[in-house]
């Protein structure tokens, strides 16, 4: 609280103490999440106007951008529209070299406000009606004498809070900059200096009462007003991040993993093939990390099919030479189920492995349970069962996540604890620019595998209309004729009122007609596990040959003997869902093929995604194309990952100041140590750090 004696409202005061806010006021601002005086000054304009271009009325032409008119209303009347029982108030207003209509819907107190006679300055677009008068529809407008001088600048316009109007708090913010005098900076002018920041009171300031970006501003671009708080956002995390690290990583992990040669003998005896560059690069990355004693925290990414298993076993059978276990936690019943019999294959001789999920029967899960405390078992699959409770480890030294987008953060937290200090690899097909990984994560590494195992030949993607099917069918049928096997996956298992979709149950009539004499199985979420697992079965040995599934096999699945993916009704899957579903063909030495089809009547854009989709096989760049057009949200289901929300920065869109924070951060808690690097990540996030992601 600001003492008495000091001169003027402090940033902690409650909105009521500036003048003209009465109680009422205050309680809808109070509703509105907005208490004192800096929640006001820290919620920026959404966008701001530029007022610059003023205009008299004679000189108007066709096609105008936004301007101001000031004139002398010379008659004002509130009508109500017979049709659409809508309230219309309309005002003429007059320059002296012409005149134009203004027009308001549904705001009817205006006619108490906007008086003939008055002079006023009205901004907004001119057209022509229908008419064929000169008209501003819901123009923006002041009192002339009153105008905050509005006209020739730049203008905030910020977001509707609650019952708080953007008028009323551009009104109100005016008198909250009057207590920046009394704010504080949490940096210091060296550090600002160094940094190449405004001081805080200065970017509040420019935020508010923008002139010197003026052209920045009114593009939408990011000013080194908003770089000043984002940075503090950004830095505030990252000191949070890096100190809980820090915190939990302590004096590092209880264990030390040597690589000898009887290791690595071990490693070339498992691997079936020789790794590919990328492969080697970032099995180094992980072997690195895990000969030090700080515990790895290191995301793998790469596209779908580049091999990332195999790297992450060769990093098992690492851990577990040295006399560790490994757990690898997979998404579905059948993934666990596929890596596990992989690594039977390869490690089966030399490694105890071992498998947990909803299927395991009671007296399996007994006997799995009792090997892993006792550490006979040193490699454990499994899905989410793997998280419960009385699965404990004896020694738990590796945790993989495979897929890691499909678990939230206290799953992976379960999992974690499981171990002391485990080492933690997770997996994603994904790609996730670093800055998004990091705020989603938490303050990991990051390997990429960014090439592809020989052989593999591009997959050819085509789009065709719903129409269609039955053409397709016929190529369908000449590839099993060759032997091939086939997928059809819909986005429905039964026909639903609310989606207009293909359902699986619904269409197998057809294709059962379609197939005559063809072994055909079905795959989707509904079934047991055991059923999955068995179909699963069948038509990678070619018992099956046309599997018709849901989105369930969207990741992992990998029988090299399939090579055409039909996706039907495609423009209800997401593009990097579309992705992983194509991901499934093209995993062997045959030509494959990938065929989506559209509602004939798609929008343009369902049109121009799928079009992207079919032109590009490389999933990073179809991932960040389809960011451009999409924005964030979709491609992460960022809700479900737990990223926290920022305030003022995008991690996305100011990648580079997250960069620069997190290596800040690293310095500062180096210099400063842990708990003042603690206290000064409070005082930018003022204490609202949330839950901050990481391996703990
Ligand atoms: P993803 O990265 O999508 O998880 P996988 O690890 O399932 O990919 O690998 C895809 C396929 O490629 C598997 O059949 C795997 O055995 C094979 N593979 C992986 N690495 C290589 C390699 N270096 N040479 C040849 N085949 C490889
Ligand atoms: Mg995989």
């Amino acid at each position: 609280m600001t003492p008495r004696h000091q001169k003027g409202p402090g940033p902690d005061d409650p909105i009521g103490t500036l003048k003209g806010v009465g109680r009422n006021r205050a309680e809808l601002f109070e509703v509105a999440g907005l208490r004192t005086i800096r929640d006001l000054l820290e919620q920026l304009p959404v966008r701001y106007e530029d007022r610059r271009r003023s205009k008299t009325i004679s000189s108007l032409h066709g096609n105008e951008p936004p301007l101001n008119i000031t004139g002398t209303i010379v008659s004002a009347k509130l009508k109500t529209s017979p049709r659409k029982r809508m309230q219309v108030f309309e005002a003429v207003l007059d320059d002296g070299t012409g005149s134009i209509v203004l027009v308001w819907f549904n705001q009817p107190w205006l006619a108490d406000q906007i008086k003939r006679g008055m002079t006023i300055r009205a901004y907004g677009i001119p057209k022509t009606s229908s008419y064929g008068r000169l008209q501003l529809d819901s123009p923006d407008w002041a009192e002339a004498e009153r105008d905050l001088d509005e006209a020739g600048r730049v203008v905030p316009v910020y977001p509707t809070n609650g019952a708080v109007t953007p008028r009323v708090m551009k009104s109100i913010m005016r008198q909250a900059l009057e207590a920046l005098p009394s704010f504080t900076d949490p940096l210091d002018e060296a550090m600002r200096q160094r940094l190449e920041l405004l001081e805080l009171r200065r970017a509040l300031f420019e935020i508010h009462c923008p002139e010197r970006y003026a052209d920045d501003l009114a593009l939408g671009r990011r000013t080194p007003a908003h770089n000043r708080l984002i940075f503090d956002e950004f830095l505030g995390f990252q000191l949070a991040l890096r100190a809980r690290r820090e915190r939990i990583d302590g004096d590092g992990k209880p264990r030390s993993i040597a690589i000898d040669e009887s290791v690595r003998a071990a490693v070339r005896e498992a691997l079936p093939f020789p790794l590919t560059a990328a492969q080697k690069r970032v099995l180094k990355e992980i072997a690195d990390d895990l000969t030090t004693p700080r515990p790895m925290y290191r995301l793998l990414q790469g596209d779908v099919g580049s091999g990332k298993t195999i790297v992450s076993l060769v990093a098992a059978l690492l851990v577990i030479r040295n006399g560790h276990q490994a757990a690898f936690l997979a998404p579905t019943e059948i993934l666990a189920q596929q890596h596990y019999e992989r690594a039977a294959k390869l490690l089966g001789s030399s490694v105890r492995i071992g498998r947990l999920t909803g299927q395991t029967s009671r007296a399996e899960r007994e006997s799995i349970l009792a090997g892993i405390g006792s550490g006979k078992i040193q490699l454990l699959f499994g899905t989410h069962a793997l998280l419960e409770d009385p699965v404990r480890f004896g020694s738990l030294g590796l945790v993989i996540i495979d897929e890691q987008q499909r678990f939230g953060v206290e799953q992976r937290r379960r999992l974690f604890e499981k171990g002391d200090q485990p080492d933690v690899l997770v997996m994603t097909a994904t790609p996730i620019p670093r800055s998004m990984a990091i705020a989603l994560f938490g303050d990991l590494d990051l390997s990429v595998i960014d090439e592809m195992p020989p052989g593999r030949k591009p997959i050819r993607t085509f789009v065709r209309g719903s129409s269609r099917l039955q053409k397709i069918y016929q190529f369908i049928g000449s590839e099993l004729d060759r032997g091939a096997r086939a997928y059809v996956v819909y986005p429905l298992i039964d026909q639903s009122e609310a989606l207009k979709a293909r359902a699986l149950n619904e269409e197998l009539r057809e294709l059962e007609a379609a197939f005559p004499g063809r072994r055909i199985g079905t795959l989707h979420g509904r079934m047991s596990g055991e059923e999955k697992t068995e179909t699963m079965r069948r038509f990678a040995c070619g018992e099956i040959e046309l599997l018709v599934a849901t989105s369930i096999i969207e990741v992992g699945i990998d029988v090299p003997e399939a090579t055409v993916m039909l996706i039907v009704d495609a423009e209800r899957f997401g593009m990097a869902q579309l992705h992983q579903l194509r991901g499934r063909v093209g995993r062997g030495e045959r030509d494959s093929y990938c065929v989506v089809t559209r509602d004939e009547r798609s929008s343009e854009e369902v049109k121009a995604r799928l079009r992207l989709f079919a032109e590009t096989g490389d999933g990073f760049e179809l991932a960040l194309r389809d960011l451009e057009i999409r924005g964030t949200g979709d491609l992460l289901g960022t809700r479900q990952s737990g990223l926290p929300r920022f305030r003022f920065g995008d991690p996305l869109k100011d990648h580079d100041l997250m960069e620069k924070a997190r290596s800040v951060a690293a310095a500062m808690v180096r210099e400063v140590g842990l708990e003042q690097a603690e206290r000064l990540s409070r005082d930018l996030l003022r204490g609202e750090v949330g839950d901050v992601p990481g391996r703990d």
